[in-house]
């Protein structure tokens, strides 16, 4: 499937421009097994790249005159690198704004290029597509420009970008785009952006998502409330326990010892992070020890504290997780991505995928008539160049 996306990324570019790019990028999305609403707390996530990709075609152009093409979308823009950068109406273009924006605080120096991009990861699912696109332009102009910029600090200016287009994400979605492995998981830590590879060998199983196909509007205003309840219960946690650097420094006896000093809400995010980061841990020692089930379990456990704890699931994904639960063949289920909508992340027994795909689409259209769509995924690597 790749395969076809890239070459229609260079034939695109051949026809707009009469010759052969000098350099083709290939920028995953990324899943997350488990540390939902992690990143931003300082915890423990555990994502990994996906075989879902952006792919890119670059060439210099000798001019100050940039010239950038969404295939996809049929749309494109220019830009003089001389000028300010700012935000446009174009959404799309920001992301890419930003990134050029980065480079140039950073004092990196660069000329003009012409670009061509199409994708075949799902726009606004969760798969974090937007962390594919600034990431993988980043990397398609350090390639061209033999700016010698290291991944890690590709990954922290894309999360500035994303952040300059208006959404304070925390790390992890450039991180797996810029540094996953094959058939690797990534421990990362938050805090100190250390990390670690774990084997990705589910055994039996196979990673499928169900997309809800919705998106509720409380997304971006509920993901900035939490991130706020998060700040001021670490506040209390951190004046009762001066020891507490962040959540992760923290135990569940402690966050319940001061119950009375929080609004309800507050604590039940702290005591949904607190854990939430624990069961990060137990993932990576149940994968390393090929105990499936566990993690399964360990994922079933995080998608109720996404839901009755951290409150930011939705009916849909819910239905979704519920439904699965009773399903022999469905080992583990929960809403990944910042939820009130996007996919679910589901451990299927390989050879029933295609009929649970097919009863949780009647059930699906049934109880909310909407169409429930579905990707396989497989681990893939980070961002990287095609050899052509
Ligand atoms: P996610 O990152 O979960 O896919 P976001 O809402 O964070 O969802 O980012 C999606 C946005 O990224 C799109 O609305 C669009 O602006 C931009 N984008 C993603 N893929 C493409 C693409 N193939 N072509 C143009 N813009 C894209
Ligand atoms: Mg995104």
């Amino acid at each position: 499937m790749n395969e076809i996306l890239i070459h229609k990324t260079i034939n695109h570019f051949q026809e707009k421009f009469g010759s052969a790019p000098e350099k083709v990028v290939l920028s995953p999305g990324r899943i997350n097994i488990i540390g939902e609403h992690i990143d931003y707390n300082d915890g423990y996530v555990l994502p990994a790249a996906i075989d879902k990709i952006i792919c890119f075609a670059f060439e210099k152009n000798n001019s100050n005159q940039s010239r950038i093409i969404a295939i996809d979308l049929d749309d494109e823009f220019e830009i003089d690198l001389a000028d300010l950068v700012e935000l446009n109406e174009k959404v799309w273009t920001n992301y890419l704004r930003g990134v050029i924006n980065q480079l140039k605080i950073n004092g990196f120096v660069f000329e003009g290029f012409n670009c061509v991009f199409s994708s075949n990861i799902p726009v606004g699912s969760g798969l974090s597509s937007s962390a594919a696109l600034e990431c993988g332009f980043l990397y398609g102009i350090n390639e061209l420009f033999n700016l010698d910029i290291k991944p890690i600090d590709i990954a922290l200016m894309g999360q500035k970008a994303e952040h300059w287009v208006g959404i304070n994400c925390g790390i992890m979605d450039q991180f797996s785009s810029v540094l996953g492995q094959e058939n690797k998981v990534i421990k990362i830590d938050c805090r100190t952006l250390e990390f670690e590879y774990h084997d990705a060998n589910f055994k039996d199983y196979s990673l499928i998502l169900f997309d809800s196909n919705v998106k509720h509007s409380l997304f971006t205003s509920a993901y900035n409330k939490r991130r706020e309840e998060c700040e001021e219960g670490l506040a209390i946690i951190k004046n009762n326990f001066p020891e507490v650097g962040s959540f992760r420094d923290c135990s569940k006896s402690q966050v319940l010892s001061l119950k009375d000093q929080m609004s309800e809400e507050v604590f039940k995010r702290c005591y949904f992070v607190v854990k939430e980061i624990g069961r990060v841990v137990k993932a990576c020692e149940a994968l390393d020890n090929g105990k499936i089930e566990v993690l399964g379990q360990l994922m079933f456990e995080t998608h109720e504290g996404l839901s009755k704890e951290y409150e930011v699931s939705c009916d849909e994904l819910d239905f979704l997780v519920n439904i699965v639960k009773s399903e022999e063949a469905v080992i583990g289920s929960r809403l990944m991505g910042g939820g009130f909508g996007g996919c679910t992340i589901n451990l299927v027994k390989k050879g029933h995928e295609e009929d649970i795909k097919n009863r949780l689409s009647k059930l699906y259209d049934h109880a909310f008539g909407i169409e429930l769509k579905n990707y396989d995924v497989k681990i893939g690597k980070g961002a990287s160049l095609y050899k052509q």
